[in-house]
């Protein structure tokens, strides 16, 4: 039945003269997505993109690769009327609606839109022609324009497109279209929602992990790089550096107060996140942080955890509820692999009593206890960062 797929955008519209790139960058993703799925082609035409599927394909498989393409608001299954004069116009519509809806007991409305403005009908002719064609070819039809069962579009275009299910796209804009983020990426449930939301405000990832064996287990980074590959589903190729921070976790375990450990790992996290992220060329870091979450996300800690890097800190969910952010892991199918009782590396070394005010005077002095040493295993560890790249 359904040979191609319509799909609307929304916020692309808005771009003015850019907004060849936001389309183009767009239709390059929807290709992306189908190509491992079979040959399908996906072009764009006059404020639309248009995607013709193979002769066979999986319908549903189709709907879910697009429903994670950021940049579309809705994706239209289609009939393609090849001849658009109003003869193959009006029977191809007729077709579609009886091979759609074999009871003919409903109410219905016609929606027409012209692309071709030499088209020998006006839209709103077209729609009063096609609904008298559709009531004498089908005496059960009754119209409803306030409130139909049924809305038919046609869209009349070099070819036409005939089309009554809508199904909503994931909305936001189309990825690379805004730059690129590093995230900092941990097993939790939080940090793969955060770069989930970024990645829809068209921005791309790129992404670190901190661990620390054999405190933490290969298990533990196995599933890292599943959170990974789960919201590269969205986010599309994503370079992953694992970065050992084992040495650097027990120095600090060592010299500095252990109701600051948590605060004084996240703050090396922080820098080392940085420097690769200027390495890969990002504009931003992003995190899973939400205020007053856990001790190390106090207003205060969260300050002292910013004041280490330059570059923009992104936290997404910094206002959301535990309850908030659980809901759209399920969704994006995050949920379960996040909720593995595998270690992280945070959890090994904290406090019992972790300080939630910290001072940023007392942290910083005690930071200069790392003084020797400290950089130099920095270094290292940037240098030797395994990099795992997620398709
Ligand atoms: P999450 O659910 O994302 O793990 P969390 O509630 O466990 O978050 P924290 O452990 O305080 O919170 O971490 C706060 C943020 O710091 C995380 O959201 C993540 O962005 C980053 N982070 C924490 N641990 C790591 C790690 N081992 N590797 C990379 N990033 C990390
Ligand atoms: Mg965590």
């Amino acid at each position: 039945m359904f040979k191609a797929f319509l799909i609307k955008y929304a916020e692309i519209g808005l771009k003015g003269n850019n907004r060849y790139i936001f389309e183009n960058a767009l239709r390059d993703r929807i290709a992306g997505v189908l190509k491992p799925l079979g040959t399908y082609n996906v072009y764009k035409e006059q404020g639309r993109v248009f995607v013709e599927c193979p002769e066979s394909y999986d319908y549903e498989e189709t709907v879910e690769a697009l429903q994670r393409v950021f940049g579309i608001s809705s994706i239209c299954p289609v009939a393609v009327i090849d001849n658009s004069d109003w003869e193959s116009l009006t029977e191809g519509v007729g077709d579609y609606m009886d091979a759609m809806y074999p009871n003919k007991d409903i109410t219905f409305k016609v929606m027409a839109k012209r692309a071709d403005k030499n088209y020998l009908l006006t839209s709103p002719e077209i729609c009063k022609e096609m609904g008298a064609y559709l009531l004498k070819r089908f005496p059960g039809l009754r119209v409803d324009v306030h409130e139909p069962e049924v809305r038919i579009t046609v869209e009349v275009r070099s070819k036409s497109y005939v089309y009554s299910i809508i199904i909503p796209g994931p909305g936001g804009m189309p990825v690379g279209t805004n730059g690129k983020a590093m995230l900092l990426l941990s097993g939790g449930i939080d940090s793969p929602v955060a770069g989930y939301m970024i990645s829809k405000r068209g921005v791309s990832m790129a992404a670190v992990y901190f661990h620390a064996p054999p405190y933490t287990s290969e298990r533990a980074k196995q599933k890292v790089v599943d959170l990974a590959k789960a919201i590269s589903k969205y986010t599309g190729r994503m370079k992953l550096f694992v970065v050992n921070f084992t040495d650097i976790q027990l120095d600090i375990y060592e010299k500095c107060p252990h109701d600051e450990l948590t605060i004084i790992m996240r703050r090396y996290m922080m820098r080392i996140a940085e420097r690769l992220a200027e390495e890969e060329n990002c504009l931003g870091l992003v995190t899973g942080e939400s205020i007053g979450q856990v001790a190390s996300q106090t207003m205060h800690s969260l300050a002292s955890t910013n004041e280490v890097c330059s570059m923009p800190v992104y936290r997404p969910l910094v206002a959301f509820d535990k309850n908030d952010i659980v809901d759209i892991a399920k969704k994006i199918d995050t949920y379960e692999t996040s909720i593995l009782p595998y270690e992280d590396c945070c959890t090994i070394f904290v406090a019992k009593h972790p300080v939630t005010k910290p001072n940023l005077k007392r942290i910083r002095n005690s930071e200069k206890r790392l003084e020797e040493g400290i950089d130099e295993m920095v270094d290292t560890a940037i240098e030797n960062a395994e990099i795992i790249i997620i398709d």
